[in-house]
């Protein structure tokens, strides 16, 4: 129950186990088609290139803004937290003009400020993130897209814990970049950066002055391979990795299976739940308003006076594994849990159970089963 890597699903596991085969044999040149096309269902884009490349999400972040960005390009960087901030520092590598505008812990840029920021200066990017996997904040990227595109910039959506999780609509929403990793709400073992382009940002790319600085996550090396995949024919610019593009291929069928709509609104029950839980037990979560909270994943604060060594030990005692945090500022204050991908009604009664029962054994007093009840209410309405 971390914030990725997820729990993967048996038939996604067993996919990663079957015989690795060339990356040109038929077999493979089909589910690597099917890849692309799966992917564009998922992100709500019709008309949108794909990319899946050997990597992390940090790949995906790096590609976006190696393709995009020339020396002296400027940035408008929406930071809620760790990876904001990482996209500053990515940014910066390009040679970028980079403007950070930074939330405090637990709460969203004021969308006043962003305006005002694109108002004054001509960006070509704005990035933003739309979980940010240290505070559990979620952003709303429709507004966000919608400004960018007025002030003539290109938005990027950092959507690593979003992604297959959280209601994301590319293209009704304009969102040129939309990335993520495997591992997350995708449900593959860690291994591949994804991303879907909007054609306007692919146009932005092919008119480059510039060579892009960075030969691996280059367009011009990658688009040939996935353009020919995509017509069932085979290409070479690095090796695939065969086994996790043939987990991918079962992940996103098995996403699909319930629709964009239902994946949603499955996500948003169990984080209704489980907030929910935590609030019976008297404990308070990161994000400073219920609205930006996320629904694929969740920060609390360790109520006043319990060990959080202590407490994460009791709970990996109830054999549920939790995160402890992440924002250096706040790190020991609070912890995480993850509930995007396959997490099942009893996945989460069993953490939520957990939670009590360590809480307790770490000397804090709450009503055990109060948690419980709280969820099983959102459950089984
Ligand atoms: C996990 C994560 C990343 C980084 O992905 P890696 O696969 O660890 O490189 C970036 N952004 C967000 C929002 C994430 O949750």
């Amino acid at each position: 129950m971390i914030p990725g890597p997820i729990e993967f699903e048996p038939a996604v596991l067993q996919a990663m186990a079957k015989p690795t085969t060339s990356h040109v044999a038929p077999n493979f040149i089909d589910t690597f088609g099917n890849c692309l096309e799966l992917m564009r269902k998922v992100w709500l884009s019709d008309t949108g290139q794909p990319f899946i490349v050997a990597g992390s999400g940090t790949l995906a972040m790096d590609m976006a803004a190696a393709n995009l960005l020339e020396a002296g390009d400027r940035v408008l960087v929406i930071a809620t937290g760790y990876f904001g901030d990482r996209y500053a520092d990515l940014c910066q590598r390009y040679g970028a003009d980079v403007r950070i505008l930074s939330a405090a812990p637990g709460e969203t840029v004021p969308m006043e400020t962003i305006e005002k920021a694109l108002a004054t200066d001509q960006y070509k990017l704005v990035t933003m993130t739309h979980v940010d996997t240290a505070t559990g904040v979620r952003i709303d990227p429709k507004p966000i897209a919608k400004l960018a595109q007025q002030y003539g910039a290109l938005s990027v959506l950092d959507g690593v814990c979003s992604v297959a999780g959280e209601e994301i609509r590319q293209e009704a929403w304009g969102l040129d970049v939309v990335l993520t990793a495997s591992q997350k709400a995708i449900g593959v073992p860690p291994g591949l950066a994804l991303l879907v382009v909007s054609q306007k940002a692919m146009q932005v790319y092919k008119n480059r002055n510039s060579v892009v600085g960075n030969y691996y996550a280059d367009f011009t090396n990658w688009l040939p391979i996935m353009e020919a995949y995509e017509n069932r024919r085979p290409a070479y610019f690095g090796t695939p990795p065969v086994n996790l593009i043939a987990a991918l291929e079962v992940s996103l069928q098995s996403i699909l299976l319930s629709g964009m709509e239902g994946r949603f609104l499955g996500h948003q029950k169990i984080a209704q739940a489980f907030r929910a839980a935590v609030k019976a037990l008297g404990l308070v979560i990161l994000p400073k308003e219920e609205h930006l909270a996320a629904n694929t994943m969740t920060a609390v604060y360790y109520p006043e006076g319990i060990d959080p060594a202590v407490f994460l030990q009791h709970v990996g005692k109830n054999d549920v594994i939790i995160a402890g945090g992440l924002l250096p500022a706040l790190k020991t204050r609070y912890f995480r849990v993850g509930h995007m991908g396959s997490v099942t009604n009893n996945d989460l009664i069993a953490t939520v159970a957990a939670i009590e029962n360590s809480l307790v054994q770490s000397g804090h007093s709450c009503k055990i089963g109060a948690g419980l009840k709280a969820a099983q209410d959102i459950l089984t309405a």
